[in-house]
Parts: structure tokens; sequence; C-alpha cells
């Protein structure tokens, strides 16, 4: 088996943004590319939730949606409408999963996400 510390590395060094979070979107984890994405410094956004990146104008249809897949053990994608820590929006191309224990219980959540603004 890989030693634990390859998926730390791996992580910490993947291009796009991931953040970890307890079972209610409190994030206790996010990596270097996710402070580029977000500006928000990892010390920062720990303990906060993940809707303090919501720039407040997705409908909530859309975060319904994402909480039913959630809460179904389903992984949810789609884009969102994102606003950095200098308020500035961006368009954030984002999957989010539940990551489960032996019973299927939530432990965590992880979320994938990147800036395709320019793509659009
Ligand atoms: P609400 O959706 O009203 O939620 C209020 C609180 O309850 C929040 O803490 C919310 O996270 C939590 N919550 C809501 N429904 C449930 C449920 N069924 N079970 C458990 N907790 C629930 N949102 C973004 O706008 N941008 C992002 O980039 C983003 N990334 C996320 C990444 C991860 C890993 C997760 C788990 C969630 C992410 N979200 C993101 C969703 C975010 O947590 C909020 O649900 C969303 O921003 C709506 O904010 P709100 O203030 O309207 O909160």
């Amino acid at each position: 088996p890989l030693p634990p510390q390859v998926f730390l590395q791996t992580v910490e060094q993947s291009p796009v943004a991931i953040s970890i979070t307890d079972p209610r979107a409190n994030i206790i984890y996010a990596n270097p590319a996710f402070e580029r994405v977000t500006g928000y410094s990892a010390d920062e956004v720990i303990g906060m939730n993940e809707s303090i990146l919501s720039n407040r104008a997705t409908p909530r249809d859309v975060y319904d949606a994402l909480w039913t897949s959630l809460m179904s053990l389903q992984a949810w994608s789609g884009t969102l409408v994102n606003r950095r820590k200098d308020g500035t929006p961006y368009l954030a191309e984002l999957t989010i999963a539940p990551v489960v224990d032996r019973s299927g219980h939530i432990d965590y959540f992880v979320g994938i996400h990147r800036d395709v603004t320019e793509l659009h």
C-alpha cells in the first residue's frame, strides 16, 4: 500500500481546488489551489461554511438539488456563481461527494472545483 503521505502530497499539489468539510459543510481542510481560486487562506476558511463562497445569486432549487443528492449518498456536479474574498464573482465548476464510513454514514464531504469563468 502507498504511504499516507502520498495522498497529502497529491492533494496539496493538485491544480484543482479541493476542500474537505464536516457533514454540515463546515470547512476542515483547503488545499493551496483552493486558496488561489478563492483568495481565502486555509486558515481563514477553516471553520467557515462553504456557503461563504456563494455570491447569493444561485436559485434555491439548485442548492436543494445539491443537498438532496448528497443526502442520498450521490455525488453532485454543477456550475455555481461564487465570490472570491475580494468580492469578484467567478463561475465555479463544482463536484461534491460524500465520504462515508463502512456503514454508509457520512463522515465528510469533499468539494472539487475550478474557475471556468474564462471558458464562458
Ligand atoms: P443553506 O443551503 O440554506 O444551508 C444552511 C446550512 O445548512 C449550511 O450550513 C449548509 O451547508 C447546510 N445544509 C443545507 N442543507 C443541508 C442538509 N440537507 N444536510 C446537511 N447540511 C445542510 N455553495 C456555494 O455556493 N459554492 C460552493 O463553492 C460550495 N461548495 C461546497 C462544497 C462542499 C464540499 C459542500 C458540502 C457544500 C458546498 N456548497 C457550496 C453548498 C453550501 O454549503 C450551501 O448549502 C450553499 O452555499 C447555500 O448556502 P445557504 O447559506 O443558502 O445555506
